[in-house]
């Protein structure tokens, strides 16, 4: 039995909103382990969001140096075991974002903790449900180690809500840090105004049935006016139609906003995995026997070319109209 360590993502002075279903994770598993949720920050600027992390958890840790500018999986694993072992944690639980997926089997190994990866459900103090083949099953896995490390998927836990109260906020040395050879080149990202794919509350998506990139831009027009974050089928990304960090899916992105468009997207089981966490999914396609109509809301059966136009012409005028 001990504390829950909570590793979670911020974006300036707030934290993301998929550390929120981390948190949600969180609070059940300190529940179950009768200890209490210590909520991490990690990162070049991360004191400035322990403001907020402080109203959703009793204690708030930041690690933050020059030397932690750009993640490397390297230098944060590390740190990370470290403030497990310092604060008593049997949970060490992260979201299934990138960063997730990639820092926490590290973390894992360094502690030499079973880890339980992309859970969407606890059950009793170390058995996790999740998902497998591609969402089509669920397994449960017990973890008999001392320290357990897991990852959430972050569409099956609903955020956290505040505490109720300001945690005790407190600093942590960032200490030795060995990248075993590794070093950080560049970033490639896409500047975007566009909210953050993870955390949009719409997301506009298209799939190979858009044909090209150029076509995309009715799709951003769309996406502009909700201002939603863009996402793709992989058929779409892997033909360069748009960047790959678009991809929705089990090999992609994990969404759950509240609204989800799915537009010329044939809704391969790979792509649901992604996204049929969605609140509300509309699917635009020209072919009504589409596997994207048996999870969407409201289906469309019409070619993208007519539809999104005057999908785009309709909310203009409602816009116009408040
Ligand atoms: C191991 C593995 C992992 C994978 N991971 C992912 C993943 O993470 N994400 C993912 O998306 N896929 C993934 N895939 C690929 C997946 O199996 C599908 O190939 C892919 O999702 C298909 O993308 P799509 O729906 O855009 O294309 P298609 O299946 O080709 O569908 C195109 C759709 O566009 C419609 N359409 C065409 N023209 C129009 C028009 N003018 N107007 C309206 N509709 C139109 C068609 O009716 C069709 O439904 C993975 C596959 C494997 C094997």
């Amino acid at each position: 039995m001990g504390n829950v360590l909570a590793i979670c993502e911020y974006s300036g002075a707030a934290l993301r909103s998929s550390a929120l279903s981390n948190l949600s994770f969180a609070r059940a598993a300190a529940t179950a382990h009768g200890g209490e949720v210590i909520i991490a920050l990690i990162g070049a600027g991360a004191n400035a969001a322990s403001g907020h992390a402080a109203k959703y958890a009793g204690k708030v840790i930041v690690v933050e140096d020059g030397a932690l500018e750009h993640y490397l999986a390297e230098s944060y694993a590390p740190i990370i075991a470290r403030l497990a072992k310092d604060n008593g944690a049997s949970i060490v639980t992260a979201t299934a974002t990138s960063l997730g997926k990639d820092v926490m089997p590290r973390v894992a190994a360094l502690l030499d903790a079973g880890m339980a990866s992309d859970i969407s459900k606890l059950e009793g103090s170390n058995k996790f449900v999740r998902p497998i083949l591609a969402g089509n099953a669920y397994s449960t896995v017990e973890i008999s180690t001392p320290i357990i490390c897991v990852t959430v998927r972050q569409s099956e836990f609903e955020p956290a809500g505040e505490a109720g109260g300001a945690g005790t906020v407190s600093t942590a040395p960032v200490g030795e840090i060995n990248l075993f050879g590794a070093s950080f080149v560049r970033a490639e990202t896409q500047k975007s105004d566009r909210p953050d794919l993870g955390d949009a509350k719409v997301v506009v998506a298209g799939g190979r049935g858009m044909k090209n990139g150029e076509n995309f831009k009715v799709l951003e027009q769309l996406a502009d006016l909700l201002g939603a974050a863009m996402g793709a089928s992989r058929a779409a990304t892997d033909a360069g139609m748009v960047p790959a960090d678009w991809q929705v899916g089990q090999t992609g992105k994990i969404v759950a906003p509240n609204l989800y468009f799915a537009v010329a997207i044939s809704g391969a089981i790979q792509h649901l995995a992604g996204m049929k966490g969605s609140k509300t999914i509309v699917a635009i396609n020209k072919n009504k026997d589409e596997p994207i109509f048996q999870v969407a809301d409201y289906g469309v059966v019409m070619e993208w070319e007519k539809a999104v136009p005057e999908l785009i012409s309709e909310i203009k005028k409602v816009k116009a109209s408040r």
